[in-house]
């Protein structure tokens, strides 16, 4: 049983990774071992939760109760033969990389950190996360052999691609809509070398530059920055290959005092990316691979820079045959409300792991948009001549779209409708985006 009644929990407040959606909930961080009697005693909606890391409104519920993993920090059993490992669900991407630093692990590495340490097993799981190497690793549902989920009933349930598949294919990337992710047993990949030798080059011209990099330099770690801010659209194309060089010393972590004033305005961001692009356009260094992947977590809390109001993080994905119209729309919508750079990553023809996975082939492009008054129209706008393209979005990232949008990309949503319903037949499980989007209508 839980110490505290679950009515006397205090509501406190809650938002996206980058301020935005301010709710209230009330938190209640569970262990393995009183996650069924929470479950079971709450008469109220409630959501699991991780690491926070999401942008959108989808890890907490607002008059509800939101589960949070981070008393499930155990990694319980290890197969060094085999490259198999069973976590509790809190466990983070970064735990998992030092984990693999023993010396009988060494062989083995992540097969998608994924763009920050701090993602929790669960989290990645329920937003069936992508990293830069999609093309050849595909995403992390990719990787999960099986679940232990607890349901709707309050019963703990495994699932995998032999065992309660429905279940297994609705809650990767099911964005925790099935129930509680307690234990994951994920699959390693062998780790090639132990280092990634980073180089990049300039792109001139982003418009007509950018995608034909992707087949010219391929590497395991593939991603384009483009700049959005000045006039002329230019970009760094970065890829990084496996090598037995030895690394550079880790970076340390920069603890600026970040002030949250808007220090990063339509302004000053031409300057700051002037001098991004020629530092970065030819770089050629040897990394640990944590400092490849995970480059943002050496700048804690940089979404200060955009000020109080923060911003609205966009992602969206289209076939490959329509990056070039993507990224145009992206441009002329960055020209009415201030966005100001956009990073472009390959997918690959992996199948989606999930019903309601968000990777699928194509070009994927992530822009940061200032939170600005009339942001809102120009991206309602944009998503509607993304979706003409047969554009896929993000929802670990959605902040904007309308269940009008949702019900027109997601193509296995129905499918998806009818299996959680199943398991969770009065709707018990539920967040602020599956309440916005109408996910689960009944
Ligand atoms: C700096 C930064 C870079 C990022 N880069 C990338 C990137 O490159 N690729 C990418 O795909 N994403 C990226 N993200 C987004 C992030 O990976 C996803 O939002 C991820 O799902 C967050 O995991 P979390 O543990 O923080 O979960 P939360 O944000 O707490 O929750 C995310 C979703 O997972 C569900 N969930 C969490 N734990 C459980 C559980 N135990 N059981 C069931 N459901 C659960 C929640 O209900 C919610 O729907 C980035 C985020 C940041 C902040």
């Amino acid at each position: 049983m839980t110490s505290v009644p679950l009515s006397m929990v205090p509501e406190q407040p809650i938002a996206g990774w980058s301020g935005r959606c301010p709710a209230r909930t009330r938190v209640l961080p569970l262990t393995d071992s009183t996650l069924p009697a929470s479950a079971a005693e709450s008469a109220t909606l409630w959501i699991p939760r991780g690491g926070g890391n999401s942008f959108s409104d989808c890890a907490y519920i607002s008059k509800g109760l939101t589960f949070s993993s981070q008393g499930m920090d155990r990694i319980l059993e290890v197969d060094p033969d085999r490259g198999l490992v069973l976590c509790e669900a809190g466990v983070t991407n970064q735990d998992l990389f030092e984990f693999l630093e023993r010396p009988e692990l060494q062989a083995w590495t992540l097969p998608i950190p994924g763009g920050t340490g701090h993602v929790t097993v669960g989290g990645a799981s329920a937003g069936d996360i992508h990293g830069k190497n999609h093309p050849a690793q595909g995403s992390y549902g990719n990787h999960v052999q099986a679940m232990q989920v607890l349901t709707a009933s309050g019963h703990k349930v495994w699932c995998s691609e032999d065992e309660n598949r429905d279940l297994f294919r609705a809650t990767l990337g099911g964005m925790g809509l099935t129930g509680f992710i307690c234990k994951v047993r994920l699959q390693l990949v062998p780790l090639p070398a132990p280092a990634l030798h980073v180089q990049t080059r300039p792109i001139p011209d982003a418009m007509t530059g950018t995608f034909r990099l992707f087949d010219e330099e391929p590497a395991e770690l593939q991603m384009a920055w483009i700049d959005l801010a000045s006039r002329r659209t230019r970009g760094v194309f970065h890829f990084s290959r496996p090598t037995a060089r030895p690394p550079r010393p880790p970076r340390r972590i920069l603890r600026l005092p970040i002030p949250r004033i808007a220090f990063l305005n339509p302004w000053t961001a031409p300057w700051i990316n002037r001098v991004i692009y020629r530092l970065h356009s030819h770089l050629d260094l040897v990394v640990r691979p944590r400092e490849a992947h995970h480059p943002l977590d050496a700048i804690p809390e940089f979404q200060k820079a955009y000020g109080p109001r923060g911003f609205v993080e966009y992602q969206f994905l289209v076939p490959l045959e329509q990056a070039e119209r993507g990224l145009q729309s992206l441009v002329e919508a960055a020209r009415k409300a201030p966005a100001f750079h956009c990073v472009v990553k390959r997918f690959g023809p992996h199948p989606p792991a999930g019903l309601l996975s968000f990777a699928r082939e194509g070009f994927t492009f992530t822009a940061l948009f200032a939170a600005r008054s009339g942001v809102f129209d120009v991206l309602d706008e944009l998503t509607e001549s993304l979706i003409s393209m047969g554009a896929n979005f993000n929802l670990t990232k959605d902040i904007c779209m309308r269940s009008r949008h949702l019900e027109k990309t997601q193509v296995h949503l129905e499918e998806w409708r009818q299996i959680v319903r199943r398991w969770d037949p009065e709707g018990r499980i539920q967040s602020n985006l599956s309440r916005r989007l109408r996910l689960k209508p009944w």
